[in-house]
């Protein structure tokens, strides 16, 4: 091999290492992407998409937020147009209350808005409900309501675990306060959030869309529910029931 074939070579390997050929993952940006023009935003995870292994696996982590969430965003981004309440820095910064009551949007557009706005909103909450640190095990009145409610900690994870094994195809498994402010384990189809049928609110949700463990986890449903645990930030938890509480 001469010199020059020797640097083709190189060049060729320094090719398939960028686009992760030699590796045979697909090339995934490390940072997220552009923002795209629009109200709405893909907020930045709190910490690097590898943070949560191995737990949830970096190109999962990379995928679920890039490419589903932000394609939630950019739908939301579209949907401006047909129906221009959408924009309100009202709703731009707390969807929730328009999640509670879609009776209001317009028939023609309710089903994206529900879908988009949902999951924009679900995703927001399940990113900021993760952490590599943070606290470990609830604590403080959340732990004291946990155990009024459920007996006990691990007897309220085995309800989530199964209402999230339960739900048949896609949707989240949530631990809730419900209207009359008591604790109580659900889960909801696709993107509904529990705000809109059940008129709850969540302080502990978790995605059980294919899209969220396949990669790692393929058919096992009940594996990966079980490791995400292990990523939950009951801080956040607590913050969340507090809010709900209030
Ligand atoms: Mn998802």
């Amino acid at each position: 091999m001469n010199r020059r074939e020797s640097l083709k070579l190189l060049a060729g390997a320094a090719g398939a290492v960028a686009t992760g050929g030699l590796i045979g993952r697909p090339a995934l940006a490390q940072t997220a992407p552009a923002q795209p023009s629009g109200p709405y935003k893909l907020p930045p995870l709190g910490y690097a998409y590898e943070a949560l292994e191995p737990n949830i696996d970096a190109q999962t982590m990379t995928i679920h937020h890039q490419r589903h969430h932000g394609a939630y965003v950019n739908a939301l981004n579209g949907l401006v147009g047909k129906y221009p309440e959408l924009a309100n820095a009202s709703v731009v910064s707390a969807p929730e209350t328009l999640l509670s009551d879609l009776a209001k949007v317009p028939l023609d557009v309710r089903t994206p808005v529900r879908n988009n706005l949902g999951g924009h909103w679900n995703h927001t909450f399940f990113w900021e409900l993760m952490t590599p640190g943070g606290a470990k095990e609830p604590a403080g009145d959340l732990k004291a309501a946990i155990e009024r409610d459920f007996k006990s900690g691990n007897e309220m994870m085995d309800k989530l675990n199964a209402a999230g094994l339960g739900r048949f195809g896609s949707g989240w498994a949530w631990l809730v306060v419900t209207k009359d402010k008591k604790l109580d384990v659900v889960n909801t189809p696709y993107q509904d959030t529990p705000h809109m049928e059940l008129a709850a609110k969540p302080v502990v949700g978790v995605d059980v869309w294919e899209h969220a463990y396949y990669l790692k986890y393929q058919n096992r449903r009940g594996d990966y529910l079980k490791a995400w645990w292990n990523t939950v930030n009951w801080d956040k938890a607590s913050e969340n029931y507090k809010k709900a509480m209030a």
